[in-house]
């Protein structure tokens, strides 16, 4: 007899493992169907974050950021370190070692919930069936489902200017298993992606470039921020070049050769890696049936309502391959948000209130909008500024770079968006959304008691400064907005 779920999820992100844990909680018989097989050669749950993204990443920056700060600023301390030196295969294996035990662990939370880990491909076909094609070869089988979550996840975009090559040009999932650190280094993209993984090689002694064809650096970021992170970027020698336009790449011998023009005319540069991080597209090759009933936007996005249905009923859509930012922590939430309304609970995601971060040093968070977007929509707007400079447990910790950001309604005090970039900035935001959450007005935060020393009173300065009331900096001209 053909198996039947209530719940069929395919992709085991944190879009689909978060639906299929809390699916289960809520007592639905739960299927989740993953295809990805790790490095090790065993299928692994977690998708692009726990495997080839977030994690591994974030492993990668913390090693490299303590490694530069013994370099570099522990003197300031009075510390002073002989011989310091890195042993690359030894962070690589701490990075594989917290991947291999995240995505064991959610494979854990499965058994532990009794959610069925169907290891294979999965389709969509008419009438809310499933295929699932099992990764260890035999047949294809039909699932039925009552209910259907996509959750397939995105890939990096390939270029046809700068091909992948071998161990040469690499995209995202590459750049975080380099064996040594490359002497030049060449990125095509400066996002996200470009900005964190440069780093990371940056401070271990990589000269890297970046290539960005954009002319504004970080387009949606708020720029006081965006521009404050440039120069500490600079510092760090990241060589940032704006307007640079890949036209073609040649990866030759043990070196690439990259074509790029700007406004200076064509121009060279000859790397011994290059990174290619121009973003992410969804995936959904082979997930729909051409029957199936579900369409795609005009970006190639799975169409759905804000609640996450597709165009067939009982058939949702979650995480990268929707609209909306493609961050994990957005999945999870599109995660839960559907599967609590199919346990008939009015939950609802506000879309509104999702922070973003970039995990550089400093790093910048942000939530809610720019104020370029806050002028562009013609609403009245304050705006309250403070630097980390002034702060006197920045001082105490070496961090003294960066600023926090308010931009306020100007006749309601409702909060429209917090910048910062800044140490912490990944922690400090939080403060943001949940005030922003809960309607807070800036004077809401003007109000509350700060702990002190902490970096948190730069957020709560900076709320003062919306109306001129900040203490521990002199009185600033004020610019009408
Ligand atoms: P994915 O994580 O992509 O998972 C989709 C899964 O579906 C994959 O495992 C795939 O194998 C599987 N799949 C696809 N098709 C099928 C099929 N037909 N059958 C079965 N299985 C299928 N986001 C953050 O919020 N914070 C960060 O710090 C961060 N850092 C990042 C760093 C890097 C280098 C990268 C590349 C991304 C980073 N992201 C970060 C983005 C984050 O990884 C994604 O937003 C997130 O993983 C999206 O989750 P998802 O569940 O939608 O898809
Ligand atoms: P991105 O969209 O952030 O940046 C890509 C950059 O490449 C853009 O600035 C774009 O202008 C540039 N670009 C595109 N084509 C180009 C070309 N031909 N030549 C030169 N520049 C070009 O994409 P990304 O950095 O690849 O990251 C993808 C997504 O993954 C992010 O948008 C984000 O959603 C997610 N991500 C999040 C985090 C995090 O939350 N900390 C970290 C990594 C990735």
């Amino acid at each position: 007899m053909a198996k039947s779920f209530e719940i069929v999820v395919i992709g085991g992100g944190p879009g689909g493992y978060v639906a299929a844990i809390r699916a289960a909680q809520l007592g639905f018989s739960v299927a989740c169907i993953e295809k990805h097989i790790n490095k090790d050669g065993d299928a692994a749950l977690g998708g692009t974050c726990l495997n080839v993204g977030c994690i591994p990443s974030k492993a990668l920056l913390d090693s490299s950021h303590k490694y530069i700060e013994a370099k570099e600023s522990f003197k300031v301390h009075g510390i002073s370190v002989k011989d310091l030196s890195i042993d690359i295969s030894a962070m690589q294996d701490r990075k594989d070692g917290i991947v291999r035990n995240l995505t064991k662990g959610v494979a854990s939370l499965f058994k532990a919930n009794g959610v069925s880990w169907l290891k294979g491909a999965g389709k969509l076909l008419a009438g809310k069936q499933v295929e699932f094609v099992p990764a260890e070869g035999g047949d294809a089988e039909t699932i039925a489902a009552e209910n259907v979550i996509l959750a397939s996840g995105s890939v990096p975009v390939e270029i046809a200017s700068a091909p992948l090559k071998d161990n040469l040009v690499v995209d995202s999932t590459g750049a975080l298993d380099f064996t040594d650190v490359p002497k030049r280094l060449g990125i095509i993209g400066a996002g996200i992606i470009g900005l964190e993984l440069g780093s990371v090689w940056r401070r271990l002694g990589a000269e890297v470039t970046i290539l960005e064809a954009q002319e504004v650096f970080l387009p949606m970021v708020d720029q006081l921020v965006a521009k404050d992170a440039i120069k500490q970027y600079k510092k760090q020698g990241l060589d940032v070049k704006l307007g640079a336009r890949v036209t073609g790449s040649e990866a030759e011998g043990n070196e690439v050769t990259i074509a790029y023009s700007d406004n200076s005319g064509d121009q060279q540069l000859v790397v011994d890696k290059l990174i290619v991080a121009v973003g992410r597209r969804p995936v959904t090759e082979n997930l729909l049936a051409g029957d199936s009933g579900v369409n795609l936007d005009e970006r190639g996005l799975i169409f759905v309502n804000s609640y996450c249905r597709t165009d067939v009923p009982g058939v949702y859509a979650i995480g990268d391959i929707v609209r909306g930012p493609a961050l994990a922590h957005k999945a999870m939430e599109e995660a839960v948000m559907v599967v609590e309304r199919i346990a008939e609970q009015p939950v609802q995601l506000n879309y509104d209130a999702i922070p973003s971060v970039v995990y550089t040093h400093p790093e910048i968070a942000w939530v809610g909008q720019t104020e370029e977007q806050v002028k562009a929509s013609g609403e009245a707007y304050k705006v309250g500024t403070f630097p980390f400079a002034a702060s006197g447990r920045a001082m105490a910790a070496n961090e003294s770079v960066g600023l926090v950001k308010f931009i306020v309604h100007e006749e309601t005090d409702r909060v429209l968006g917090v910048h910062i970039v800044g140490a912490q900035a990944s922690e400090l935001i939080q403060q943001a959304v949940i005030g922003m959450e809960f309607g807070a007005s800036v004077e809401d935060f003007q109000l509350m008691v700060f702990a002190h020393p902490s970096l948190s009173e730069v957020v709560h300065e900076a709320a003062l400064d919306v109306d001129g009331k900040a203490v521990h900096i002199a009185k600033r001209k004020r610019k009408k907005k």
